[in-house]
């Protein structure tokens, strides 16, 4: 990664900070100041890095921020530009790889606690910051998730990276003791704490932050709630929900004891002993419910997610890592049911039903595992920052690129050539019991695989291989405005290589009758989903032929989705 601070409107560099200057370092960094362009660059590299150790952190794996796709192929580093151009936005740029902060003068007539007229610079957001991190971490981990398939996948893109800067707000201590102090251990009150890039919503003009997680009370997901924030808003406020629920039932105890067992808290200052004790149980539950979101990527299908999709995610996550402790996933089961969000295909809420299921399919064959087993120890390695030598001879570098041209579309899985081989061949072998069809023209691709460790509560290590496979249909693209009709699958495997959870999308229209009828109607949500797509778009009618054959893929701008 790397910060650029280059003002697209000024045509000019600012002179960057050194870090590493031992007069800086001194100080633990350059202090606080809006008018010091050095400042800004400090602050997003560091909220930056943050949002990436909680990645890392929860994944069990580092990410990689290399560009994605065939643009971005140039850049190797995410740059970071926290004065790119003049304008109330940011967002974040696949082909650009890249993050542009804007920045903008207050509303003159309504600028909130802003001065009229006053430069506000987005780069200085941290929730700014963290969502467009965000947008850029889930590029890389579900790159397919920048296609509209369904009315749920940008919303899930914008609620994600809503849902992490919300989140990260916990672990700031002193502000948390403060506004638990002041709203009684009721953070439900609408407070810094709950809201989203306050500065950027009043200056504005605005009136209000840019956005709330309490959500609306009572409000559920509908089908006509169609505009990715606010079909987002409602998953945001879900998982608020089930954090909220949960914080409350672990501080009840504190409460109790505190208020010689009546529960009601006395008027006037909570004492500081308490307001310490409550900070600590928020801001574990906040880290717990994050690392849980996070973690849900790794059960997340390849291709056209859905916020059912999500919730089983998470319940298969936490489950994995923690089992025999489900209250968290009670609380989130209970929040998503009362805002409306039900996964498809299940028999009902209970945990046991919306786990993954565990499929028939057979273990990976003596050599895949073999060498699989030189994956896991390539991983171990990259985790060591520090350089480790060793007298043993290693295998050569571990990542070696393989660009696939497949029908006209390229991409660079990050992967070890021969291991994605072996996957391919054995998605090839299994592709009816995937959901997916290898008779050519169709072809699966490997989309990536890693290794994850993580250690649970009690000390155990889980160690797992993650495999994406997708395959699109390539007649299909034109009429679908420029997005194809896919089909994927995420597999997990033990290190042993036995398949421990599938979750598909199946993509075989022709196949067996259960595959065949769940890609069909697939499809057909796809095609509802552009029908009212265009109903939404007035311009629809007046748009080029080249226009209209992508008017479904550019619905997936941000800097359009960000912008106003
Ligand atoms: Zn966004």
């Amino acid at each position: 990664m790397e910060v650029l601070d280059y003002d697209g409107a000024g045509d000019c560099f600012y002179e960057p900070v050194d870090l590493n200057n031992p007069a800086v370092l001194m100080q633990g960094g350059l202090d606080p100041s809006e008018s010091d362009p050095r400042f800004h660059q400090q602050m997003v590299y560091a909220v930056a890095m943050k949002t990436i150790e909680n990645f890392d952190r929860a994944l069990g794996h580092p990410l990689r921020l290399a560009g994605v796709g065939r643009k971005a192929a140039a850049y190797p580093r995410l740059r970071l530009f926290p004065h790119a151009f003049y304008g109330a936005n940011a967002f974040y740029s696949r082909d650009l790889n890249a993050i542009l902060f804007g920045y903008f003068h207050a509303d003159s007539s309504n600028p909130g606690p802003n001065l009229p007229g006053q430069t506000v610079f987005t780069c200085l957001s941290h929730d700014v910051i963290v969502h467009e991190m965000t947008h850029a971490l889930v590029d890389r981990l579900r790159p397919l998730f920048l296609e509209p398939t369904n009315e749920d996948v940008l919303a899930f893109h914008e609620a994600f990276a809503d849902i992490v800067a919300l989140f990260q707000h916990f672990s700031f201590s002193d502000v948390l003791r403060e506004y638990i102090q002041r709203t009684r251990g009721d953070i439900r009150t609408p407070s810094p704490l709950v809201e989203l890039a306050r500065q950027f919503g009043y200056a504005t003009g605005s009136g209000k932050a840019l956005r709330s997680c309490l959500g609306v009370e009572g409000a559920k997901l509908s089908p006509s709630v169609l505009e990715p924030h606010d079909r987002g808003a409602l998953l945001v406020a879900a998982v608020f929900d089930g954090f909220y629920k949960t914080y409350q039932k672990r501080i009840y105890d504190l409460i109790r004891i505190a208020t010689g067992g009546t529960g009601q808290l006395p008027a006037g200052d909570l004492h500081p002993d308490l307001v310490n004790r409550i900070a600590g149980e928020a801001a574990r539950t906040a880290q717990r419910v994050l690392e849980m979101c996070i973690r849900a990527f790794e059960y997340l299908p390849p291709v056209d997610v859905d916020f059912g999709d999500f919730l089983r995610a998470l319940i298969t996550a936490d489950y994995e890592l923690v089992p025999a402790d489900p209250d968290l996933r009670d609380a989130m089961i209970e929040a998503f049911r009362n805002r409306g969000i039900y996964p498809a295909a299940v028999t009902s809420l209970a945990e046991e039903s919306l786990l993954w299921p565990t499929p028939n399919l057979p273990a990976f064959g003596a050599d895949t595992t073999w060498r699989l087993q030189d994956i896991f120890f390539q991983a171990i390695r990259s985790f060591d920052t520090g350089g480790w030598t060793s007298s043993v001879t290693l295998p050569p570098e571990p990542q070696s690129q393989v660009a696939e041209e497949d029908q006209g579309e390229e991409f660079r899985p990050d992967l070890n050539a021969a291991f994605a081989k072996q996957l391919a061949g054995y998605a090839s072998l299994n592709a009816a019991a995937l959901g997916l069809d290898s008779k050519p023209p169709n072809k699966i691709q490997v989309r990536g695989f890693h290794p994850v460790f993580r250690v649970a509560p009690n000390g155990k290590l889980l160690v797992e291989l993650v495999a994406q496979f997708a395959q699109q249909d390539v007649r299909e693209r034109r009429t679908l405005g420029g997005v194809p009709f896919r089909g994927g699958a995420t597999v997990i495997a033990s290190a042993e290589g036995e398949v421990r959870y599938l979750i598909s999308k199946p993509f075989d229209r022709q196949g067996g009758a259960q595959v065949a009828e769940r890609a069909h109607a697939r499809y057909q949500r796809q095609l509802r989903f552009i029908s009212s797509a265009d109903a939404r778009n007035p311009k629809t009618p007046y748009m080029s032929s080249d226009e209209y054959d992508q008017r479904i893929a550019a619905l997936a701008s941000f800097s359009a989705l960000h912008g106003g």
